[in-house]
């Protein structure tokens, strides 16, 4: 059991040294794809032209064979820059790197003909790889700039830069082939990048509605939670204490009741809008629920965010809102708690909710702590 385990994760190691070596965690999904491709393309290049080098060189074309050992071996320098971990931009100056190997070794093919001048089949190969892994601007100038060197040495006066002999015809198909799989190539690269776009804006968009209320444009209940529980890792790994705030807006079913739901939604709207504008850099507030709020206060103990509390209950009560052609002051009640590390947030929570009841059994538009619990209740 504990010996197929092993070999999982050494299979495991040698897939991600193959495959994923270069992706960091701050990469995005495309400049993984990217560095996935990188690398198997500098394999699959490493290989096929180490094959082809030894077979030239057996079969007695020297040059041929220097070429393609030295295009091999530049193939495995930017896997072995990609595996250098510690190495910044690794995924910018491999494919860089790769992109000038390809089109200097084609250069190479065309000019002298490789193996029985089917050298320039190869080329093929260029366009594609160079818009990948430059995007579409970049490819197409180093696409350019290899058609110009190849209209260079095809049509240079005496075949002076020749070593192999093509016809005419051969010669100018070659070109216009090239240039239509060069345009089809950038085509397929602007699709691609555009599809990625949408599907990227549209995850994002998502992600957003699953986090964010649409009413009010606060954090919603899921996306508080996630807050919170990154707020109480960092609350108890500094040793630092955390506060939360519940509260629920005074009587606000007659504010339905009396200005109908859009009435009441004007009041929420509002409502967010203060508390959002009274709060500290470091804290968030959230649509805990229909006409409740949650506040999460990092470093503050549950004396500052009682003294916060009712700062922002004193600010919700001085300042009257506009529905229709009425001006409504609307209150608020709230419950303090500071997060105890010993019994969590659930706990923490349920504090903040007996003290917001015990706020609404005063007669509203007050702040309780649950410290003062006991004693209160007891009153
Ligand atoms: P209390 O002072 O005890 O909190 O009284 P209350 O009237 O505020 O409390 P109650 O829980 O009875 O009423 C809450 C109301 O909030 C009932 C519900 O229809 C309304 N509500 C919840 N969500 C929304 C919303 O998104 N928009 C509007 N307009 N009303 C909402
Ligand atoms: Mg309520
Ligand atoms: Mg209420």
């Amino acid at each position: 059991m504990k010996q197929t385990q092993n070999q999982h994760s050494r299979i495991k190691r040698f897939y991600h040294s193959l495959i994923l070596s270069g992706c960091r965690e701050e990469h995005d999904e495309d400049t993984r794809r990217k560095i996935v491709v990188i690398n198997l393309f500098a394999i699959v290049g490493m290989s096929i032209t180490l094959v082809l080098g030894i077979n030239a060189v057996l079969t007695r074309d020297d040059i041929l064979g220097i070429v393609l050992l030295v295009s091999s071996a530049m193939f495995g320098l930017c896997k072995g820059i990609l595996l250098h971990s510690k190495l910044q931009h690794s995924h910018v100056i491999a494919p860089a790197m790769l992109v000038t190997c390809l089109m200097f070794l084609m250069l190479y093919l065309v000019a002298q003909g490789g193996v029985a001048g089917t050298g320039p089949l190869w080329i093929f190969v260029l366009p594609p790889v160079a818009m990948f892994f430059s995007g579409i601007r970049y490819g197409v100038l180093f696409v350019g700039l290899f058609m110009a060197f190849c209209i260079l040495i095809l049509f240079y006066p005496d075949d002076a830069l020749l070593g192999v002999n093509y016809s005419h015809e051969f010669r100018v198909r070659l070109l216009l082939s090239f240039a239509t799989v060069t345009f089809l190539s950038a085509f397929y690269e602007h699709s691609r990048q555009t599809s990625f776009t949408i599907i990227r804006d549209i995850s994002e968009k998502f992600e957003r509605q699953a986090l964010f209320d649409a009413l009010t444009q606060l954090l919603n209940r899921r996306g508080i939670q996630k807050l919170i529980t990154h707020e109480t890792n960092r609350a108890q790994r500094q040793k630092e204490p955390l506060s939360v705030v519940l509260c629920d807006i005074d009587r606000f079913k007659q504010v339905n009741d009396n200005y109908g739901h859009d009435g009441g939604d004007i009041v929420l709207e509002h409502v967010a809008r203060l508390f959002e504008s009274a709060i500290r850099k470091q804290d968030a507030v959230a649509r805990w629920g229909g006409e409740e709020f949650l506040f999460v206060l990092p470093t503050t103990d549950e004396t500052n965010a009682t003294i916060l509390a009712e700062k922002i209950r004193q600010h919700l009560a001085n300042t009257p809102v506009n529905v229709g052609d009425t001006s409504l002051t609307v209150t608020a009640s709230f419950g303090v708690a500071e997060l105890q590390l010993s019994s969590g947030l659930d706990q923490a929570l349920s504090l903040a909710d007996k003290a917001l009841y015990l706020a609404k059994e005063k007669g509203r538009n007050k702040v309780v702590s649950a410290s003062s619990l006991g004693t209160m209740a007891e009153v």
